[in-house]
């Protein structure tokens, strides 16, 4: 019972902690991927986190691939 307590306590404690939401520019052309707005021309849709992104999605600006971009946080 207390192992499932501190259990329920550690998630809720993680999991703010993973950020929901994370904007990420890319360092090349500044392009940022918005994952509230997703890509749709690239077939991402709406609510797609950076980090689900397939491997093979690059830049739709500058084509570069994920590797080149950086977490984006200006609020
Ligand atoms: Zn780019």
């Amino acid at each position: 019972m207390i192992i499932l307590i501190v259990a329920i306590g550690l998630r809720n404690f993680i999991k703010p902690s993973r950020e929901q939401g994370t904007r990420y520019e890319c360092i090349n052309c500044k392009y940022i991927y918005n994952p509230k707005v997703g890509n749709e021309v690239a077939g991402i849709k709406p609510h797609t986190e950076f980090e689900d992104l397939p491997e093979e999605w690059t830049c739709p600006v500058c084509g570069k691939n994920k590797e080149d971009f950086r977490p984006h946080k200006d609020n």
